[in-house]
């Protein structure tokens, strides 16, 4: 069985597969099928559970501690993927590690978990781990994850990014906290002032490489890494390998093991692709169609700029749908409030920009729709990967006006096929321009959804 395979009936259950209560309740609402479906994988996971218990547990071969292969299933992981299967044991045995991996593989905890290994069988006193992160977002995610796979151990890990004060940052990076987590920009301010000591170091992560590459920070880590101790462990993870992380790879890593456990430029294979043309002036109101659409349980939405994200979540929430917004221009605490909007289900509807949505981790993404298709053929690839997390199911459609015929055939040559076009049947593509002044905004929900009433219309043009 390859191991993103659909699980037919009676197989083992696959890594992927979501339990617990959130799972089965988006099962439930998708229809009687996946009720049977999930019935038969609890009662699998029940077996599985009985293996662990007996200590044959699919966590238990990778020569990870007991206290460690313990928390991994209290979070409910059922079995290794194929990044933890191949990089723990190498990570382990102190190798340097390049680990080219899809964004919801699962190498966080690849990494994550041979450190902590490191960090408690050895203790210190001083930082001994450091991961950089190209976005806030991602440090975050991070470091909760330290935080529950390091439970049962003394491990403590501290995120260390922009946008919030650095009086607490500067008492966690004084008190020669574990692991740090960090974005370049703000470990170098603290670094600038001495609040860190990295003398002790002794394994350094770069996180999502290629992302730091696309954001400008490669300068950035490189000075932070001239900064480190030489003898130390590195790994590097990244969902590409451009030329630059080569190079950046070869000069700060000593002979490192290479896995890669998907191609390259390749998303999730179980993502159903779908574009929908559309002319310019009508993307709006088929968006508000389509999230209307019954199906349309979370659903993350891509937009080039940050003025659009802000017009088109405005757009969306006068459609009466519950939606939030993330991006480049809003502080921490808005984004950190919109992503567990997001997270917990409270907001249906999230529209991002490309930088805001890096390493977003949200479990149950049902729809990646891009309002705007990305100019960078790769920027498809990271934006539908939110979706189909995990081995999940998920669906990707593009938007798309005739000037964007070019760059969805860019896009349609990296994932090796083409993307099949349709129609919404009720849609009127010969809906003329609106008219340029703006209607007042009026609270608007649509037939079958959330409360009653109201058709379903463009609501003005857009704000430029
Ligand atoms: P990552 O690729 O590290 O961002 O992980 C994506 C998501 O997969 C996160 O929500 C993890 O908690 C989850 N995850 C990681 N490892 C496993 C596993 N072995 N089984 C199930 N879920 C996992």
């Amino acid at each position: 069985m390859r191991p993103y395979d659909v699980l037919p009936l009676g197989d083992p259950p696959s890594p992927g597969v979501r339990f617990g209560v959130r799972g089965l309740c988006d099962r439930l609402r998708c229809g009687g099928l996946a009720v049977r479906d999930v019935v038969v994988r609890e009662a699998l996971s029940l077996t599985a559970r009985t293996a662990r218990v007996q200590g044959k547990g699919p966590f238990d071969h990778l020569g990870l501690d007991p206290v460690l292969v313990r928390a991994v299933y209290a979070v409910g992981y059922e079995a290794p993927t194929p990044i933890q299967r191949e990089a723990i044991p190498a990570i382990l045995a102190g190798r340097d590690v390049i680990g080219t991996a899809q964004t919801g593989s699962g190498k966080t905890a690849a990494f994550l978990l041979p450190i902590l290994q490191r960090l408690m069988r050895h203790g210190g006193s001083k930082t001994r781990a450091l991961v950089l992160s190209p976005t806030r977002e991602l440090a975050a995610q991070t470091e909760a994850a330290l935080r529950q796979l390091a439970k049962g151990t003394h491990v403590r890990g501290h995120a260390v990014y922009g946008g919030v004060g650095m009086g607490p940052q500067e008492h966690a990076l004084r008190t020669g906290v574990d692991v740090v987590v960090a974005t370049p920009g703000r470990l170098l301010d603290h670094m600038g002032r001495r609040n860190v000591d990295f003398r002790g170091l002794e394994v350094l992560v770069l996180d999502e490489a290629d992302r730091m590459l696309d954001m400008g920070f490669l300068p950035d880590v490189r000075r932070i890494v001239d900064g480190l101790p030489r003898d130390r462990q590195t790994l590097l993870f990244s969902a590409t390998m451009p030329s630059e992380i080569e190079h950046l790879a070869r000069s700060v890593m000593r002979n490192p093991v290479r896995i890669s456990v998907s191609p390259p430029h390749r998303p999730p294979p179980k993502i159903r692709h779908e574009a929908f043309p559309v002319p310019q002036h009508l993307k709006t109101s088929l968006l508000v169609q389509l999230v209307g659409r019954e199906d349309m349980m979370s659903v993350l939405v891509f937009v080039r700029t940050k003025r659009r994200a802000d017009r088109v979540a405005r757009q969306i929430g006068q459609a009466g749908f519950p939606v939030a917004r993330i991006h480049g221009d809003r502080s921490q605490s808005q984004r950190q409030a919109a992503l567990e909007g997001f997270r917990s289900g409270h907001h249906q509807v999230l529209v991002a920009t490309d930088v805001a949505a890096r390493g977003l981790d949200v479990e149950g993404i049902s729809h990646v729709i891009n309002y705007d298709v990305p100019s960078v053929p790769t920027d498809y690839v990271h934006r539908v990967g939110r979706t189909a997390r995990m081995e999940a199911e998920g669906e990707a459609i593009t938007l798309v006006t005739p000037e964007d015929e070019s760059s969805l055939h860019s896009i349609e040559k990296i994932l090796g096929h083409t993307i099949p076009r349709v129609t919404l049947p009720d849609f009127d593509y010969r809906a003329p321009p609106p008219p340029k002044e703006r209607l007042p905004a009026r609270a608007h929900r649509p037939p079958g959804r959330r409360g009653s009433g109201g058709e379903r219309q463009y609501r003005g043009p857009p704000r430029r």
